[in-house]
This record gives structure tokens, sequence and C-alpha cells, in this order.
């Protein structure tokens, strides 16, 4: 069998050498997408694995007479005609998930970084001023987190909370977590003391805290969201900062970023980063002393990004034992 990756990042290349060593000649790598355009050059491999960035449509599916078998590593698959696939008796694979625990993770770095005061601490101690004078901390046990949207990552950032001692209230549409209180979103709202947002970004949850509901919001609450910027209406927050509704924001994500279908796409050097800061730098939040802005980095951990290759590694190897997993249907 002949097998080719494609959109190699250089921090993939390590993760390769198993192909290359069981594959040898059979084996061929390169930075480039694969698409219709190039796809005549790769009609006798059986195997591809790309990222987001590549266009498997039918006309390039057509072009791969000998493929048998996609794997890409990603979540998302809307870059590949899946019909198609079906219709050519081509197995797809994913990477159905990886990131977690890492941005809950990343979640309670945020709220602890901002409840302990560490950035404050730190940089006052790098300039030799040792007082402790305005960095009385404040403790998460017994203040009560609102999740929204207890999936994958809410789920963990309930558990985490639970370690804390805090007591946790939860909005979603579906009640699936155990040992939360779920409640209305203006009782979330009003009753939490830290706010963490974790729902997809769609037409229902779109600004889902905005100019109506920012002043129901508990007075000195703290919003984190590391979900999607367009969950909260940037303006709203400002007039919360303003008002003293809210006492601090913590943000990985922003409205105004580029349309993001997936993390690791952050980390390809097609997205365009310059386009991005020059929109944080110009945005009025970046200057404000209890807003905390982090690059939509809260999934990028070094196990998340093993735990990337290592489902494509098994995706690979269980195809080859006709035994695929991680299908796409
Ligand atoms: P998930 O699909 O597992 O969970 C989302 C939850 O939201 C589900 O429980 C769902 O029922 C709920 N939900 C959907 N629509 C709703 C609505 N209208 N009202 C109430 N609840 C609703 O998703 P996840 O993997 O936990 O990810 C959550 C968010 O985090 C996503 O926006 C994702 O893109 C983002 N994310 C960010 C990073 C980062 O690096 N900052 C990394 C990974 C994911």
């Amino acid at each position: 069998m002949k097998i080719a990756f494609f959109e190699v990042q250089d921090w993939e290349e390590e993760f390769l050498e198993y192909f290359k060593k069981e594959f040898k000649d059979n084996f061929f790598f390169t930075k480039e997408k694969l698409n219709s355009f190039n796809a005549d050059n790769f009609k006798d491999f059986e195997i591809v694995s790309v990222f987001i960035y590549s266009n498997l449509n039918k006309e390039c599916l057509e072009k791969l007479s000998s493929l048998k078998f996609i794997a890409t590593r990603s979540t998302g698959f809307d870059h590949i005609d899946t019909k198609e696939c079906k219709r050519r008796k081509i197995y797809v694979s994913n990477v159905p998930s990886y990131g977690e625990k890492s941005v809950a993770e990343f979640t309670f770095a945020l709220i602890l970084s901002f409840y302990k005061k560490i950035l404050e601490a730190t940089s006052r101690t790098k300039e030799g001023d040792f007082s402790i004078n305005g960095l009385m901390s404040r403790d998460l046990n017994e203040k009560t987190l609102g999740i929204l949207g207890t999936g994958k990552i809410g789920t963990h950032v309930a558990k985490i909370a639970k370690a804390f001692g805090m007591k946790v209230l939860a909005y979603d549409i579906k009640k699936n977590l155990k040992g939360v209180k779920y409640v209305s979103l203006n009782e979330l709202l009003s009753k939490s003391d830290i706010i963490s947002l974790h729902l997809p970004l769609n037409e229902r949850t779109k600004h889902i805290i905005n100019k109506e509901n920012i002043s129901i919001i508990k007075r000195g609450a703290l919003i984190v969201n590391t979900a999607r910027g367009g969950l909260i209406e940037t303006r709203a927050l400002l007039e919360g900062i303003e008002k003293e509704i809210i006492s601090g924001a913590l943000l990985d994500v922003l409205e105004e970023e580029p349309l993001i279908r997936e993390e690791s796409q952050i980390i390809d050097k097609d997205f365009n980063k310059k386009e991005l800061s020059s929109l944080l730098f110009n945005h009025i939040l970046l200057n404000k002393k209890n807003i905390f802005i982090t690059p939509h980095c809260a999934f990028y951990s070094k196990e998340a990004i093993k735990k990337i290759e290592e489902t494509t590694l098994i995706n690979i190897k269980r195809f080859l034992a006709k035994k695929p997993v991680n299908l796409i249907r």
C-alpha cells in the first residue's frame, strides 16, 4: 500500500518516522494541500492523511482512483465529500476529540491567575517589590460557578470546580451531566460568581450574553470565555465592566476573530495571525486592567497535539488491520 501525508507541519515530522519505516518507498509526505489540481500525481496511493485545507471534493476523489482510506488529522470533515467517499467505498476516519481537558484546565488557569493576582504578584517581584499590599486574593471554595454548556469541555470544568469546593450551576439544552444543578439562563447569570462559557457558536447562542441580560449578572461576577467570541456581545461586556457589574473578563476568544472552524487551524500558517493581532491591538478590551486576553490557545497543549497524532496512527493501523475506527458515516 502507498500512503501520503499532506499539510505536514514541522512538528509532525517526528510522528511520521513510523510510517517512513513501515512503508519505506511507498511513503510520501508534503507541506502541500491535496486537491483536484495535484490529485493526478497521487492516483496510485491507497491511503491519504490530510488536514482541513485540503479539498477532497468529487473531482479530486475521481482522480484518486486507488484511494481506499482517508485519515483526516482534524475533528471537522467538511473538506471531504463524504457522500462521494461512501459511493466509492472509501473509508474516512477523523480525530473525534483532543483538547477538552486542555481547555478545561486553561479555563481554571485563567480564573486562578485572576483570583490569586498571579500576574501582578510576579511582575512586582521581578521589579524587586516584595510587599503584599494590594495582592489580597480570593478563594474559589464555596463560590458559585455557572457553566454555559455542559458538553465535553463544560463537563471537565464542572469536575475541576467541584474539586475546589465550588457550587456548580449549569445551563444547557441537554441536561446530561449528573451532580450539577441545571437552571435557566437568567438564574445562572444572577447567581454565579464566575460565569464560564462552553457553548458552540450558532444562531441560537450568538450573543447569548448581551445588552439585555448583562444587567441581570450578579454584581462583581467574573466572565470567562474559552469557547467562541461571538457568544458575548462585546459592547455589552464593556458596558458591564464600566458599570462595575462585572469585575473582570478572561477571554481566550474574541468576537472579531475570523471564522475558525477548529482550533488546530490556528497553528497552521494559512491562518492570518497578522489580521488577528491587529484586531486585537486595536481593541479597546486589551487596554483594560481587569480583562485578560489570550490568543486562542486554550487547546494548544503538548498532550492535545499528541492525541491528534496518536489517534491518526491508530486510525491508520486499524484500517490496515481491516478493523477501522473513528469512521465518519
Ligand atoms: P460540545 O459539543 O461537547 O458541548 C457543547 C454543549 O453546548 C452541548 O452540551 C450542547 O448541548 C450545548 N448547547 C448547544 N447549543 C445550545 C444552546 N442553544 N443552548 C444551550 N446549550 C447548547 O462542545 P465542546 O467540545 O465542549 O466545546 C465547547 C466550545 O469550546 C465550542 O465552541 C468549541 O469550539 C470551543 N473550543 C474552544 C477551544 C479553545 O482553544 N479556546 C478549544 C476547543 C473547543
